[in-house]
């Protein structure tokens, strides 16, 4: 059966790169000399991750796995800036972790509602009208915008689930889940695999309430790969309770036991951590229960093992309300559900500075530095942190030019200027 739910996705994002500044000036009849009026540009659009309640794949991202912001417009003539590019909103269900698919380190787990910046817009460049002063009245120069920040990155979907249903295909799980809260999962009497895990809120009582995951199957074989369940045991990862429903009733002619330790075998295969996780195991169907000494040897040996079994039938909503009141009263001693904490650190751009730069001298002897490293290494550097200009500094350092600049003979004073960053030269 193949899987058309998608829980991995590997997606470019590219922000919007920054409007040019314009040189322009000003002209009016009798007015000599205008003074220089080129407006900037705009700010690039950035791209924006927000959590959407009613998405529960990532289906979405298996066609377009390209991204991309507008850029800002170029600043025009009397003193008009251009427009800032329209930021892009991408929508993602709750629970997905954005990775660097190079490193994969964590960038962000979107577990809040809160928007998430992913890539910056670029700057928009100055226009000429800044750089009028006494001494430079006529500057022929504005400013090129920066390019928008872009990143490969790989989004993972884990569940943000307090409890996870697990067990054999056909023992009752999604059953379960509908009779205890209102979702609605495929119910089928045969071994059908839930394709999509089903997410349900279950209303203890006094506003006490927790998220029950149905996750697919876990069938035999699955933490080697075999079937389905491989990829689905990540999403009960953060699960905080694991319900393990077992199907006592004997009428497949199943033995519980065997049922019970296959399925926790797959479990600690995939995961030692998960295999610790605390369980409470649910003896389903006991509406038809053809052999109690089944029950019995299941409850001894879940007993021996330091879990708790409770009998219920789903379908006759017997023993469903002892249930979710256990879940309720274990899940109050045990610590929220885990959100990951960001690793991915953002780094400057790595820039080759061996290639040369365009140096020029405008009319008020201000030097003019561009070119395309210095471009990508500007869109970089977030001027109001210490460590990143820091950097920066010693990035052109180390590029050789400033030796460059005190060869063509620059003065202690002079202006320097490169994109939207200018500064006075002390050697
Ligand atoms: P899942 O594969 O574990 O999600 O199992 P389902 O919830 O889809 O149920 C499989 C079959 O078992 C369906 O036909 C259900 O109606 C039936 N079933 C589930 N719970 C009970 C129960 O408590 N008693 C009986 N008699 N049948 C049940
Ligand atoms: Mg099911």
């Amino acid at each position: 059966m193949a899987t058309s739910f998608i829980d991995k996705a590997r997606i470019t994002v590219k922000a919007g790169n920054g409007g040019n500044g314009a040189v322009a000036f000003h002209r009016e009849k009798y007015v000599a000399a205008g003074g220089p009026d080129g407006g900037d540009g705009g700010k690039g659009g950035s791209i924006i991750l927000q959590v959407d309640d009613n998405m529960s794949t990532l289906m979405d991202f298996r066609y377009k796995r390209k991204y991309a912001a507008n850029s800002g417009i170029d600043g025009q003539g009397s003193r008009k800036s251009g427009k800032d590019g329209q930021d892009l909103v991408i929508r993602v269900p709750r629970g997905t972790l954005v990775r660097d698919t190079e490193t994969g380190e964590i960038i962000k787990d979107m577990s809040s509602g809160e928007p998430f910046v992913l890539c910056r817009g670029g700057r928009g460049g100055w226009g000429n009208m800044h750089f009028a002063t006494p001494t430079r009245q006529i500057p022929r120069f504005a400013k090129a915008g920066l390019p928008g920040e872009s990143h490969d990155v790989t989004l993972e979907l884990k569940l943000l689930a307090d409890v996870g249903l697990i067990g054999f295909p056909n023992v009752g799980k999604s059953t379960l889940l509908s009779v205890v809260s209102k979702a609605q999962p495929k119910i089928a009497n045969y071994h059908f695999t839930t394709l999509y895990p089903n997410l349900g809120v279950v209303w203890v009582d006094d506003g006490v309430s927790f998220v029950m995951a149905d996750i697919p199957g876990i069938i035999e074989g699955a933490s080697e790969g075999a079937g389905l369940g491989h990829d689905f045991l990540r999403h009960i990862d953060r699960c905080r309770l694991l319900v393990h429903v077992v199907d006592v009733s004997g009428s497949e002619g199943r033995d519980p036991v065997a049922d019970f330790d296959a399925i926790n075998a797959e479990l600690s295969q995939y995961s030692a951590d998960l295999a610790k996780r605390p369980q409470i195991v649910a003896a389903n169907k006991t509406d038809i229960c053809e052999s109690p000494e089944n029950l019995e040897r299941l409850r001894q040996h879940v007993e021996s093992l330091g879990y708790s079994l409770l009998e219920i039938s789903a379908a006759a909503h017997q023993g469903t309300r002892e249930l979710v009141q256990k879940v309720a009263q274990q899940l109050s001693t045990l610590p929220p559900v885990t959100v990951y904490e960001p690793e991915y650190v953002p780094r400057p751009a790595v820039v080759d500075t061996t290639a040369p730069l365009d140096i020029q001298r405008s009319d008020d002897g201000t030097w003019l530095v561009e070119g395309p490293w210095l471009q990508r290494l500007m869109g970089n550097v977030n001027f109001s942190d210490y460590e990143s200009r820091m950097y920066f500094d010693k990035t052109l350092r180390e590029s050789g030019l400033f030796r460059q600049l005190e060869d063509l003979g620059i003065q202690d004073g002079d202006t320097v200027s490169m994109y939207d960053f200018e500064f006075e030269y002390q050697r």
